[in-house]
Order: structure tokens, then sequence, then C-alpha cells
């Protein structure tokens, strides 16, 4: 069974490509994986599309009598086309990835790269959003760290930035869990008014431990004790 912090998911629903580089502390903690938003795609699909309209065009006009020259045109816009799906598969396999242990960004699909930075070195973290960015819904993580290198201070085209940015901040600072005892707050100590003082007692509800104490199924219910009432203190009996 996993657990996971915030809303971190399980390990398991991570790409493959990603679920090799977690440790095993990071799988049982979650892990927040995106792909950068699809935005980063719109200057190379503008590229192909307006390559696919001049080629056509010049085709029917200017090099309408030189095969040669029509040739170049065409063979150049094959090579817009294949950046395209070169740029597009490379997307898909980019990942930004934020463990309770550390952010990577992955990257490359021939030779594989993986950045990353402790979480414990990061000393700030922000995000800004470019106007297209507002738009379209992504933005700009900027992250600043203790350490000289600085591969991972900018990472753009993250999708839904204000998110991942508590997503991110729910990892740095985990809730700390509910207190077993009730009466003392997981303390184990409780303070009662003693003669006009106020004094700390061991908690007679867990009896100090902290710990909830275990169920009883007797019926009986548990000691109901008024910590701050000093008419009725039960270390009187
Ligand atoms: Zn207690």
């Amino acid at each position: 069974m996993t657990q996971t912090r915030g809303r971190a998911q399980n390990w398991d629903t991570s790409p493959v490509s990603v679920q090799r580089y977690l440790l095993p502390r990071e799988r049982d903690q979650g892990v927040i994986t995106v792909r950068r938003h699809p935005a980063v795609l719109i200057p190379p699909i503008a590229e192909a599309v307006g390559g696919l309209v001049a080629a056509f065009l010049l085709s029917g006009t200017l090099l309408r009598t030189n095969a040669p020259l029509r040739d170049v045109v065409w063979v150049a816009w094959i090579a817009l086309a294949l950046r395209l799906v070169w740029k597009a598969v490379n997307w898909a396999v980019d990942y930004f990835v934020v463990t309770s242990q550390r952010i990577m960004l992955t990257s490359g699909l021939l030779s594989r790269k993986v950045a990353m930075m402790p979480l414990g070195k990061v000393t700030d973290m922000s995000f800004q959003r470019s106007f297209a960015g507002q738009l379209l819904g992504f933005g700009e993580f900027i992250i600043e760290s203790a350490g000289q290198d600085q591969a991972l201070r900018t990472v753009d085209h993250i999708p839904n930035p204000e998110k991942l940015y508590l997503d991110v901040c729910e990892m740095l600072w985990p809730p700390a869990p509910p207190p077993d005892c009730k009466m003392c707050n997981g303390s184990g100590n409780v303070v009662m008014v003693e003669e006009r003082k106020l004094v700390a007692v061991t908690c007679p509800n867990c009896n100090g431990t902290g710990k909830a104490p275990p169920q009883r199924t007797d019926g009986f219910e548990d000691p109901h004790i008024e910590s701050a009432d000093p008419n009725n203190d039960p270390s009187e009996d």
C-alpha cells in the first residue's frame, strides 16, 4: 500500500521512463509528474504550416517552370515537417517531476538526460506567466537554489502552474498527522489548575504516551476529564 502526500499521484501512474529514476522512498511518498504544455509546439507547427503555404505558392507561380528549384523547396518543407515530428516526439517523453526528495527534468528520446535538484537545496520558488501563458494556461517555474548548478533554474511551459506550485508546497511542507490522543494533542501532558497555579500533569487519557488508548469494548466510557476545572481534578481521588 502506497501512501501519497498532498495531491501527489501514486508512483505507478507515472510513466515508465520516469519510474526507473525513482527511489523506493520517493515511490512511497508520491510523485508529481507533468508534461510541458502543448503550446511549446506552436512555433514548429506554425513554421511547418507556413512552409507548406509558401511551398505551394512558389511552385504555382515563380517556380512553375523551374523543376529543380521546386524540388529544393519541397525538400526544405519535408525537413520542416520532420523537425515538427521530432519536437512532438520529444515533447511526449519530456517530464517535469517532483518527488518528496527532489525536482527532476527528464528529456531526450535517443539520448536521455536527467537534470535534478534536491528539494533541500531549493531556496526560493516562483512562477511567472507571459501574456500567451495567461491565455493558454501555462507558466514558467523559477527555482532558486543554494548550489552552483543552475540546470533547473527555469522550467518553461508548465501547464496550470498555480496548481503545481501548491502541490510542490505540499511536498515541501506535508501536513502534520492528527494527534493520537485528543486530550493532550499527543504531547502526553495536560495543563491543570492546582491551588490557583497551572501545573502540567501526565495526561490521564493516554497515560503520558501521547498515543490513543486502546478502544474499550466492555461498554464503559473513557474517563472524561475537564482538564482546566480545579473542582473536577482526578488526581485528588
Ligand atoms: Zn494524552
